[in-house]
């Protein structure tokens, strides 16, 4: 009935519960999700997982917090031969998780920048969506998806203005929203959930991250929540379940083309 668009399923967090973790999940109503990797380090790992569990699908990227101590070029080559090896496996979706993080203060931003630009060529090189991670840096991130002629992907749990939400919806790309639209004083991100077109919308958890209000803090999050966060947003919305589901599913599979091949466009 849902993606979760967006789970570290892979993080050493699940290692001792992954399999209970994807069925609770599917339990609950998660019929798909969408593992980034943040490292060359876990290329084969979230590629693996993809294999071992359903509806499991995994993109392919270096996270910009990751970058420091990475070799540039073999890091490069590492991702791009990786690619070419999962061009022809139907679980394989995306670009990502790439992008730049302007509120940490120890990755050097240059480095950020020349790892960003590589993949965003990879991207447009192999026609692939980008999964894009843009704290404190959405008009930074959108100069260069400009660059480089980006026009499909998910700017993941955005947060931002409404003038530079539509501009990445302008571009042709999808905003993601996650347990941070639970909490009531979240009044921006709550907005932006509320009023956007909804055609520009999906939905995600980032487990073990960001913990919908509901959970302590400190308390890892996973994707059986997803239903329930999906829940406030159609009260934010006064949509149906229903209604929102179909839209958000049919969301995801417009911003991800390889995901449309293998997944029914109806749930
Ligand atoms: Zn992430």
């Amino acid at each position: 009935m849902w993606i979760d668009t967006h789970v570290h399923f892979d993080a050493p967090e699940f290692d001792a519960t992954r399999a209970n973790d994807w069925t609770r999940a599917r339990d609950a109503g998660v019929s798909a999700q969408i593992v980034p990797a943040v490292s060359p380090d876990n290329f084969e790992t979230v590629r693996a997982h993809s294999v071992q569990f359903s509806n499991t699908f995994y993109a392919l990227g270096i996270h910009p917090m990751y970058v420091m101590g990475l070799p540039k070029k073999v890091s490069i080559e590492l991702l791009r031969s990786a690619v070419v090896r999962s061009m022809n496996d139907d679980k394989f979706i995306a670009i990502g998780e790439i992008g730049l993080d302007g509120f940490v203060s120890d990755v050097d931003w240059d480095t950020q920048v020349w790892f960003l630009r590589e993949q965003l060529n990879i991207a447009r090189e192999f026609d692939l969506p980008v999964l894009l991670h843009v704290r404190r840096s959405v008009d930074k991130v959108s100069k260069y998806l400009r660059e480089f002629n980006i026009q499909k992907g998910i700017a993941h749990a955005f947060n931002g203005s409404f003038e530079q939400a539509y501009a990445y919806i302008e571009m042709g790309l999808h905003l993601g929203f996650g347990g941070t639209l639970t909490f009531e004083r979240a009044r921006q991100i709550r907005r932006l959930a509320s009023e956007l077109p909804l055609s520009s919308l999906v939905i995600e958890t980032d487990a073990p991250d960001i913990p919908p209000t509901w959970l302590n803090a400190g308390e890892h999050n996973y994707s059986h929540h997803l239903p329930r966060i999906a829940h406030t947003l159609a009260e934010l919305r006064g949509l149906s379940h229903e209604v929102l589901a179909q839209s958000l599913w049919q969301n995801t599979l417009n911003a991800l083309p390889r995901l449309a091949q293998v997944l029914p466009a109806d749930i």
